[in-house]
């Protein structure tokens, strides 16, 4: 538990609405319900009060939760009062608590901060809730929900279970080379375990793309010459306000950006200048700018004029590519549809519907099944490339010995602790005893 002061936030949304939730979270919890609600309640059970500031002056009427810890968020003892949820209302019961004695604002995430502290959440539930309360899109929700429940915390820490019962196993070895309680073939079952988790490691690394792509977005870019239509169909995009999450105009004047949400994910589609051979000085920063966008896309949407078309010239090499034809309502009768992935007309909305639903698939695919677990963090691959390293300089370095070799298995457990931040030695024995019987 921690010592120190107790916090109190609003822990609800934006004011005015129906309801405001101050929640407050430490050892003064007690003794501010007591006085605020004229008296304690019952663990956990929501009560009508009266709530009071300290002077007896009468605040709001709102129920009050108290959560005794450890069996609480934060593992603290926490209270919430539920008030009415206009502007006064929580400010003034936000300072009549903070006023008591031991008890301030909380800073950005303190609760949170307190629950991992008190190992009511590890790392990577920390981030997945931070992740839940971001969440946008239906696929960021669920992908979020899961790791807060612990999926991927539980697949790091599986992983951590089995180094240490293998390093476990060839200290054993070590140390009881010439007794006869350790089967000498012991050591080439844990070296092929080892091996297959490197495979598991790798494949799950690869999973990052699609996590990036549930978080941040699959990147749609517009290309084509000018006139080709571009502004058009980024318009018409950006007009279905329904299936729009945010609008945010570029901050240069050529890259244009729309996000949508296509089926439960999260699409950002970017208009680019119009691509030419001889521009002038300003339109090539543009061209510039929009070849560096075009090669870190998702998806390319590469248009060209029906009636006119002129050529784009190069594209990134293995960029997924949808070709359109732009103008079709030109176009009598349909001639030379036939060269288009998707013949689109903006004027008459032809083929539009059609297109955004071709990218929600593609999109869709990307992200990959919906119970796929995914490393969610930069900082997650980085470490379980780490613990990758040491896994395979164990594995190759069998003629350097098996105290080297054990202490590379130490290390790469060390990495996956670090990743749920969980790093503790004492396990390490605890598997040699419980599983080994070496003692008796
Ligand atoms: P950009 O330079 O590639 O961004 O092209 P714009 O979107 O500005 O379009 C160039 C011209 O083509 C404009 O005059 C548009 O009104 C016209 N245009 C764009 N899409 C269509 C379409 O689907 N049908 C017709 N008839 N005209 C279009």
């Amino acid at each position: 538990m921690i010592s120190g002061n107790s916090i109190v936030a609003l822990s609800s949304g934006r004011l005015p609405a129906g309801i405001a939730v101050i929640r407050i979270s430490g050892a003064q919890t007690r003794f501010v319900v007591e006085t605020i609600a004229g008296g304690m309640v019952k663990d956990r059970i929501a009560t009508l009060r009266r709530l009071r500031a300290q002077d007896g002056t009468l605040l709001d009427t709102g129920l009050v939760v108290f959560f005794p810890g450890p069996h609480s968020f934060t593992g603290e003892d926490v209270a919430e009062f539920h008030v009415h949820g206009g502007r006064a209302v929580a400010a003034t019961m936000l300072e009549t608590i903070a006023r008591f004695d031991g008890v301030r604002h909380a800073e950005p995430g303190e609760f949170t901060r307190r629950a991992f502290l008190n190992g009511k959440v590890d790392l990577v539930e920390t981030e997945a809730l931070a992740d839940l309360v971001n969440a946008e899109t239906e696929a960021q929700r669920r992908f979020a929900v899961r790791n807060a429940e612990g999926a991927q915390s539980e697949l790091y820490l599986g992983w951590r279970r089995r180094l240490i019962h293998a390093r476990a196993m060839i200290e054993a070895e070590i140390d009881f080379a010439d007794e006869d309680d350790v089967p000498g073939s012991v050591a080439d079952a844990v070296w092929s375990d080892v091996g297959a988790m490197i495979d598991e490691i790798s494949r799950h690394v690869e999973g990052f793309r699609a996590a990036e792509i549930i978080r941040d977005g699959f990147e749609v870019v517009i290309l084509g010459a000018p006139n080709a239509g571009k502004s058009s169909l980024f318009n018409a995009l950006a007009r279905r306000e329904a299936a729009i999450v945010t609008d945010e105009p570029g901050t240069t004047r050529d890259l244009l950006e729309v996000v949508l949400d296509l089926s439960g994910v999260r699409v950002r589609v970017t208009d680019t200048a119009g691509l030419r051979d001889a521009p002038g000085r300003v339109e090539a920063i543009g061209i510039e700018k929009a070849r560096a966008k075009a090669h870190g896309a998702d998806l390319l949407l590469v248009l060209e004029d029906m009636a006119n078309p002129v050529p784009v010239g190069a594209l990134p090499a293995n960029a997924p590519v949808l070709r359109i034809g732009t103008k079709v309502d030109l176009i009598q009768p349909l001639s030379s549809g036939a060269n288009y992935d998707t013949p689109i007309s903006t004027k008459d909305g032809t083929g539009v519907p059609e297109l955004l639903a071709e990218i929600g698939r593609r999109a869709a695919a990307e992200i990959g099944q919906a119970g796929d677990i995914l490393p969610s963090r930069l900082r997650h691959v980085e470490l379980l490339n780490e613990t990758k390293r040491y896994l395979l300089a164990a594995l190759a370095e069998d003629r350097r010995g098996q105290e080297l070799r054990a202490e590379e298995l130490r290390l790469a457990a060390d990495r996956l602790g670090r990743i749920v931040g969980s790093v503790d030695v004492e396990d390490l024995l605890d598997v040699i005893f419980s599983q080994f019987c070496i003692g008796k």
